[in-house]
């Protein structure tokens, strides 16, 4: 038990993310709502980071929140070649769940006791044994839209069950039961693969266990996704899955605040693209000079994170030598590109933004549904197209599905780019809408709204654990 300023008993709950920004940035922001309410939060870490973008938002967090507790969780290093993955991000992961017999006296060991962990999605089959066998209590916090939690938690019956080489090659659909049939082109084309991979096992591994946990809180709010909300708490996707509730989306946090990009300040409101495929996403060369061409070539300014490498302490890329001779002579006075890390919450929120071309991380679409801007999808990877569907659904933006999936299926040519761009920033009716949503999530996280109350609720739950 733990004593706050008025004396009151306060629950102590403890937080485990995974790796990666698109993972962390809800973690710490949910970290931030519980330390108002006077929850005393613990954040369980794990070193080294993979990106110099999760340690540098780590220790801003801490400065800011020195009521919140680092405790660090030993890693074992992987060493052998049974595992298979090019992507940094997944084998963190895997390191977390090959250390995961460290967890049970680590968590022992807090003082005062835990009332309950919340972990990522993407750990729930590591840490769910390791907390029922000390009859703690889990929650998961799922860090994408309840349309890809739908499929998430379904994916082992749909997909998993199917022996290799049977998948219904004619079949244009997924069925996820209690929703309508969704194109398997929304589908990670890893989760749909015969050849054994990391996202496959995680997703189908992970997903399965869900149900065995005692909550999924979940970063949407009901106003946005009623309809994928409703089905999962009326069990139609699954029977017996625990309780979903929505608490967010989460707002941006005091620990992300920085001087914002001088440049956008000269800009008048509403005119500025900003172009941004999150903290993970690399992008082929080709398809970088398209966008750039593109972007040039709409006449509307922007403001462009170029991204060439997954991993950002990795990118060294020099922007002259991306672009060839001459580009960024054509780009001056009309837009702005960087290749570092960017307050992205701090852009969004800043009044010349007026569009965004977006790869649909779910953490860039709530975003910026708190800030009302328009979106251009461009979905690459992942939970991406799931995202991007939630996006037209909601009037926020538009989807070009024909562009595909990023990552070399086709290369997306700049007239087209250009064309799209100019449609989205010129869209008044998209503008008005995004505006709509973002007064619906405000009022969804405000005293009295549906998010709110389940924040609330849920931190009722927990003093029981007291
Ligand atoms: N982000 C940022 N600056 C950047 C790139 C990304 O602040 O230059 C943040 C972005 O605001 C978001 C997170 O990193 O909060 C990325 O998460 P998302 O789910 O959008 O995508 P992912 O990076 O996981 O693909
Ligand atoms: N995912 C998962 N387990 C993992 C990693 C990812 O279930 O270990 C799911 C999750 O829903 C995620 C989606 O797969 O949003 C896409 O993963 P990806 O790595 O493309 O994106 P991330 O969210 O990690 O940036």
């Amino acid at each position: 038990m733990s004593l706050s300023n008025n004396q009151k008993p306060t629950p102590h709950v403890a937080l485990l993310p995974s790796s990666g920004m698109g993972h962390l940035t809800p973690f710490l922001r949910f970290a931030g709502s519980l330390a108002e309410q006077n929850v005393r939060v613990t954040i369980i870490t794990t070193h080294p980071t993979i990106s110099l973008a999760e340690s540098q938002a780590l220790s801003h967090f801490f400065s800011t929140f020195p009521q919140i507790t680092p405790k660090q969780l030993h890693l074992l290093p992987i060493n052998d070649a049974s595992v298979n993955s090019e992507d940094p991000f997944y084998l963190k992961y895997e390191a977390i769940r090959r250390s995961s017999h460290f967890l049970t006296p680590l968590l022992s060991s807090f003082s005062p006791p835990l009332s309950a962990l919340v972990t990522d999605m993407s750990l729930a089959s590591t840490v769910i044994p390791v907390t029922k066998s000390l009859s703690l209590p889990n929650y998961i916090l799922f860090t994408s839209s309840a349309k890809m939690l739908t499929l998430f938690v379904s994916s082992h019956t749909i997909i998993g069950s199917k022996p290799p080489n049977d998948s219904d090659e004619t079949e244009e659909f997924i069925r996820i039961p209690g929703m309508q049939p969704i194109p398997k082109s929304w589908i990670p084309p890893p989760l749909l693969s015969n050849k054994p991979n990391l996202l496959k096992t995680h997703i189908i591994e992970n997903g399965k266990m869900l149900i065995q946990s005692d909550g999924i809180l979940i970063n949407t709010f009901q106003n946005i996704e009623h309809e994928s909300l409703a089905a999962l708490n009326d069990g139609k996707v699954v029977n017996g899955l625990p309780k979903v509730t929505p608490i967010g989306p989460f707002a941006p946090c005091d620990f992300e605040r920085n001087k914002s990009i001088a440049w956008l300040d000269d800009q008048p409101v509403g005119s500025v693209l900003y172009a941004s495929f999150g903290s993970r996403t690399a992008i082929s060369r080709e398809q970088i000079r398209e966008l750039g061409d593109g972007l040039v070539r709409s006449g509307i300014s922007f403001l462009w994170v170029v991204k060439e490498k997954k991993v950002d302490r990795e990118d060294e890329l020099e922007l002259g030598e991306v672009f060839g001779d001459g580009f960024l002579e054509r780009v001056k006075g009309k837009g702005l590109v960087v290749k570092n890390w960017v307050r992205q919450e701090e852009v969004m929120g800043h009044k010349a933004i007026g569009g965004f071309l977006s790869h649909c991380g779910w953490n860039s679409l709530t975003e910026a549904v708190w800030h009302g801007v328009p979106v251009l999808a461009w979905p690459q990877h992942g939970d991406q197209k799931m995202n991007a569907f939630v996006v037209e659904r909601i009037g926020l933006g538009m989807w070009v599905e024909d562009w595909g999936w990023g990552g070399g299926e086709k290369v997306v040519r700049s007239g087209k780019i250009g064309e799209k761009v100019r449609e989205i920033m010129g869209n008044e009716l998209l503008r008005e809408q995004a505006g709509k949503v973002k007064e619906e999530a405000r009022r969804a996280v405000g005293d009295g709204g549906s998010s709110k109350k389940g924040l609330i609720e849920l931190i009722e739950i927990w003093n029981k654990f007291i």
